[in-house]
């Protein structure tokens, strides 16, 4: 028998690496290359001026989305995810960079690109069909074809009992399905999602994630979706953009090698743990490293100790 003691930790090798494709993904990412970019953000810098100098919220960060491709951002807090999902909805101004949607650069909001925020911002006056018609009437669509085309929107988000409701009479979830679909109605070529279900409570996020799936499998849509929800990224997305803070900077692209369709009984499946694994060590900071920068300080009269 060996005397030699057993190592006190050993990495997991359990799992496979996350770069390990199988031929089936392979073969869904060669396909995603080969269409048109519909999304290119090109060395985009966004600098802020604050009292005590200027502030790099993001710095050179260039990626593609490619049509009907849907892209996760994730990040630790303060990496710059709201700035870059901002700035491509044409509500800021980048310091310097390029970004283009169908290779024409966009310069302020377009109907090119449609929004989902997580707070819910429908009108409250408007019923559901009246929240959906109304972009397409700012686009000069005529009251009885908007009604239409906005009816065929809620239907495909599953809304059809509740046309006639108001946002106050609808939970959580059905405002966000009436969002999405005032989203999709003006035919955007991008939708912009910024965590679209953070306040959602667990199951009716979980349930909305599927859903959110039906319909972009059913839609000629590109998906750029912030989040900061790791499994919620690693379910949606065929790639996550990895960003780190101080500047907001690409850390990594990491292709899912989690085939679609996709299903939550995957979540435990070998692909989708090993994603996770490296989101972690990616995001997470070490709690070891914490704990030592973080002083101590012992309250008096605090008891017993506890170990
Ligand atoms: P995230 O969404 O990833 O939490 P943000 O995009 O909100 O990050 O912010 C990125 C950084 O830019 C943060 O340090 C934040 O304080 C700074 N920032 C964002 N907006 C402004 C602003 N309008 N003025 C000054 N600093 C800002």
């Amino acid at each position: 028998m060996s005397s030699s003691p057993l190592p006190l930790s050993r990495p997991d090798s359990s799992l496979p690496d996350y770069r390990l494709q199988s031929p089936e993904v392979a073969a869904r990412f060669r396909k995603i290359d080969e269409r048109p970019v519909v999304l290119e953000v090109d060395r985009l810098t966004r600098e802020f001026a604050g009292e005590h100098g200027t502030m790099t919220a993001l710095r050179n960060v260039s990626f593609n989305v490619h049509r009907r491709e849907f892209v996760c951002v994730i990040g630790p807090s303060g990496c710059g995810k709201s700035t870059l999902i901002r700035l491509v909805a044409g509500l800021d101004e980048q310091t310097s960079g390029r970004l283009l949607v169908d290779g024409r650069e966009i310069h302020g909001p377009g109907p090119d690109r449609g929004m989902v925020f997580q707070s819910y911002s429908l009108f409250p006056w408007l019923t559901v069909t009246g929240n959906v018609m109304f972009g397409l009437q700012m686009q000069g669509m005529d009251r009885g074809q908007a009604e239409s085309e906005a009816l065929q929107w809620i239907e495909l988000v599953g809304l059809a009992q509740f046309k006639n409701s108001y946002p106050a009479q609808l939970s959580g979830g059905m405002k966000q399905r009436t969002a999405i679909a005032r989203a999709l109605a003006p035919n955007p070529r991008v939708l912009l999602m910024d965590e679209p279900f953070g306040a959602l409570d667990a199951q009716t996020r979980a349930q909305m994630q599927a859903h959110l799936l039906d319909i972009w499998r059913n839609v000629d849509v590109t998906v750029l979706f912030i989040t900061h929800d790791l499994d919620e990224a690693i379910f949606l997305a065929d790639r996550i953009l990895v960003l780190k803070a101080h500047p907001g900077e690409v850390q990594e692209v990491i292709e899912v090698p989690v085939p679609r369709p996709r299903h939550l009984s995957q979540t435990n499946s070998p692909e989708f743990l090993a994603t996770r694994r490296r989101l972690e060590e990616l995001i997470h900071p070490r709690v070891e490293t914490l704990v030592e920068k973080l002083p101590i300080v012992r309250l008096t009269q605090v008891g017993d100790d506890v170990e």
